[in-house]
């Protein structure tokens, strides 16, 4: 296992329904004509990318629909403000990630007030760069919503979140009042060392949150982001990178090493798979093959083994990349720009991931076993059907 979690400095066993609510102020939600800024991020899919891949990464988003994206890193204004002198009108978030990796911050350091600034400047939301809230570490959430208030309109609070916020009831309950009090639209960021998603104790927090009518937006995420949409997240992002997909626990191991692989969005089967194994899938599954043969750009109606065949690894990494881009924005679009009403919505989201896990499991008997079925799947098809509306929800099926 990946060591301690860093930053829970607080006293855990403190019983979070004993702790007096952060309510003075209470009640100031943001104000209506104060929230054009989330009139333009309203149910966007945020593609998540390093601000090295800004440019490319905003060529592919450009002209899509209810899309726009998180650039990563303390760089992340500088990239912004070239995107939009180069014309990028997409909403845009910057993400300083102080919260991440063996020397992240802890939830009480002040926030840097250039990185505000620089955000004002360019007339972005003002997303903070927030160290990490650790497990029971009351102080250091509320700390953040204050400061986060503090700063005025536009501002998206980032709450980098140990697990227990959202998979334990107590502190979920926390968390959901102390948001709601605070007034402020928070950004999560959960935790985990493999998909918080794929816990469903961890989803049904995040639902519950969602459904609480407070503004929250989803960061770091994967092909889950187009279901926090479905459930009324405000916006979601998802990583281009599997390090960008995720926040892993800090590691006592001087650094374990991950190694990088390249894998690839399957749409049928709406998830990351690498490169080598979607090719063994693809020659192992012929019953398959109209969904192996993808009709994106970078396709351009090939089996979706070609990926393996590329040698060059740069040349194979932007393939996947535009791919799997191009793919989860279509996921995103279908569901988004549709005449469902919400819930059919939710309800087709729901139907798309146990399908999914259907073909999962064709897979992996046609290969033997070699084939690991996401968790997330199973947990939104589970835990997405309690937020169903119950009236209806039989005859709203959705139409495959
Ligand atoms: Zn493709």
């Amino acid at each position: 296992m990946s060591g301690t979690d860093g930053g829970s400095a607080q006293d855990s066993t403190t019983s979070p329904q004993r702790l007096p609510l952060l309510d003075e102020r209470a009640g100031a939600a943001i104000s209506t004509e104060k929230s054009d800024w989330m009139d333009a991020f309203r149910d966007t899919l945020l593609i998540q990318c390093d601000t090295a891949e800004a440019r490319e990464a905003s060529s592919l988003v450009a002209d899509r629909r209810g899309a726009g994206l998180v650039l990563t890193g303390s760089d992340a204004p500088v990239a912004a403000r070239a995107l939009r002198k180069h014309g990028f009108e997409k909403p845009l978030l910057c993400d300083a990630a102080r919260y991440k990796g063996n020397g992240r911050y802890p939830a009480s350091e002040p926030f840097d007030n250039q990185w505000i600034l620089s955000q004002r400047k360019l007339d972005l939301p003002v997303l903070t760069d927030s160290g990490y809230v650790g497990e029971g570490d009351v102080t250091g959430l509320r700390s953040i919503l204050a400061r986060s208030r503090e700063l005025g309109e536009a501002v998206i609070a980032c709450l980098p979140l140990h697990r227990s916020w959202l998979g334990e009831r107590a502190w979920l309950t926390l968390l959901e009042e102390e948001i709601r009090t605070s007034g402020v639209a928070v950004a999560l960021v959960l935790e985990h060392p493999g998909d918080p998603l794929g816990v469903q104790k961890v989803l049904r927090g995040l639902l519950t949150l969602l459904a609480s009518g407070s503004p929250v937006l989803l960061l770091r995420s994967d092909v889950s982001a187009v279901g926090a949409l479905c459930f009324g997240a405000l916006a979601a992002a998802a990583g281009t990178t599997s390090g960008l997909r995720h926040l892993y626990p800090v590691s006592n191991e001087n650094g374990r090493f991950r190694p990088a692989q390249v894998s690839v969005l399957i749409e049928h089967c709406l998830s990351y798979v690498g490169a080598d194994k979607v090719a063994t899938a693809v020659q192992l599954t012929p019953d398959q093959v109209e969904r192996w043969e993808c009709d994106c750009h970078t396709c351009n109606g090939r089996m979706m083994d070609h990926f393996a065949t590329i040698l060059d690894r740069g040349e194979k990494q932007a393939a996947a990349y535009s791919h799997s881009l191009e793919i989860l924005i279509n996921v995103h679009e279908r569901l988004r720009f549709s005449s469902l009403t919400p819930n059919q919505r939710r309800n087709s989201w729901i139907e798309q991931c146990s399908v999914a896990g259907f073909y999962h499991l064709d897979i992996g008997r046609s290969v033997n076993g070699n084939w690991t079925i996401p968790r997330f799947l199973e947990s939104w098809r589970a835990v997405g059907a309690e937020f169903l509306e119950p009236e209806g929800a039989m005859q709203e099926l959705p139409r495959g």
